[in-house]
């Protein structure tokens, strides 16, 4: 038979914006609950080297570093679930949430902390050339990189930034895009354009990552003009896929608003969604900054919001009553 779990509080997503919204609901007495998702802890999971969540001064892991947020999370009050959530229903209170195990979810309050993937070339030789010099966070993995080549695929906004960035820690950054025009904001192209760190590769593909030596790393792109067809080689010791990002929002379409970018739409400064009691935190709601600190801090702003919204919610409850 299936099961029915009610809560004040459900997290959907275990990243540390999600955590990071247990620990506080947990805290403030809601008993929350996490449910985990195909990804347990989040993007965190799949790097090695994280040098700029504060608090630890000498180099820590993704993954362990989302173990201890669990294992916060937990210590103080959170139920932590492994099970994927393949239907919403938002259009009354309780909402409910159901999971692939069969189990319904009821929940007054709702925090959304789904995340974004980033999307990469898919070519075999990029799935290997992963962690060996391909990237898609130039801020997470740029200072891998200091006094290094490399190069930034993409035409958008994100890789403008990210080869803007890339100079803090090369004098040799190549952007690399398919068109002989970028798309990003005329602001950033000029400032592209005025760096002389910077080169950009017009009408390019990218096929393959090249990797050499021992242990293997990457040396280079083999890139195509897209034009004349021509092969060349842009050497390279890291390469950054910047062609944009897919946040996880398939679930709430046509229940929350969601920009033409496929972000959730949030009261800006804030965490609340189109529906009142539904929040929304970390990558999924965040086109800008894509950090774990930045998506820790949002979850924060979630449970808090969500904590005044069931006080108020209470609140009410009890004046109604009071005055029937
Ligand atoms: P995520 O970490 O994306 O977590 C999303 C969660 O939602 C997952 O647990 C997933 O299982 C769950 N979920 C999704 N859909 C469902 C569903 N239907 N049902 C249930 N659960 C669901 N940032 C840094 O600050 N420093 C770094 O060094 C750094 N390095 C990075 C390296 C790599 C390779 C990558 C990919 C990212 C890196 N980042 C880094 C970025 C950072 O990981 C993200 O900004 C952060 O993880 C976003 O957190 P989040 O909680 O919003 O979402
Ligand atoms: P984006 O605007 O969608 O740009 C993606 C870029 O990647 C485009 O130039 C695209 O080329 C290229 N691309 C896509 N698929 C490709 C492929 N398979 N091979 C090679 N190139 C490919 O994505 P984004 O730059 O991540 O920005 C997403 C959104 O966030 C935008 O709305 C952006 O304005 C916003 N954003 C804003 C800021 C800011 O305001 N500072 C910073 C970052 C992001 P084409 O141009 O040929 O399509």
């Amino acid at each position: 038979m299936s099961e029915i779990k009610k809560t004040k509080l459900l997290v959907l997503g275990s990243g540390p914006a999600g955590y990071t919204a247990a620990i506080y609901a947990a805290r403030a007495g809601l008993k929350p609950i996490v449910v985990q998702g195909i990804q347990p802890g989040g993007q965190l999971t799949t790097t090695t080297d994280v040098e700029n969540y504060p608090g630890f001064r000498d180099v820590i892991q993704g993954p362990w570093l989302m173990e201890e947020m669990k294992a916060q999370a937990e210590h103080v009050g959170t139920e932590t679930i492994w099970d994927h959530i393949t239907e919403v229903d938002l259009s009354k209170r309780p909402f409910r949430l159901t999971g692939d195990s069969g189990t319904t979810y009821e929940t007054e309050t709702l925090v959304i902390a789904t995340g974004a993937q980033a999307k990469w070339l898919n070519l075999p030789s990029e799935e290997h050339a992963k962690g060996r010099g391909a990237s898609a966070c130039a801020t997470c993995d740029g200072f891998f990189y200091r006094g290094k080549k490399v190069a930034v695929i993409g035409g958008g906004n994100t890789a403008v930034e990210e080869a803007l960035y890339l100079t803090n820690h090369s004098d040799d950054v190549t952007l690399i895009h398919r068109r002989d025009e970028l798309r990003a904001e005329k602001i950033l192209q000029d400032r592209l354009f005025a760096n002389p760190k910077i080169k950009v590769l017009w009408d390019h593909a990218v096929d393959e990552f090249v990797l050499g030596g021992q242990p293997e790393a990457l040396v280079g792109l083999n890139v195509r003009n897209v034009k004349t067809g021509e092969v060349s080689r842009v050497e390279c010791e890291g390469a950054f896929v910047a062609i944009g990002h897919a946040p996880a929002t398939e679930l709430f379409k046509g229940q929350l608003a969601i920009d033409k970018d496929g972000y959730l739409e949030v009261e800006p400064g804030t965490p609340r969604t189109s529906i009142p009691g539904v929040f929304a935190c970390g990558d999924v709601m965040d086109k800008h900054y894509r950090q774990a600190v930045t998506a820790a801090g949002t979850g924060c702003m979630a449970a808090l919001d969500a904590e005044r919204y069931l006080a108020e919610l209470e609140f009410a409850e009890k004046e109604t009553v009071a005055a029937e």
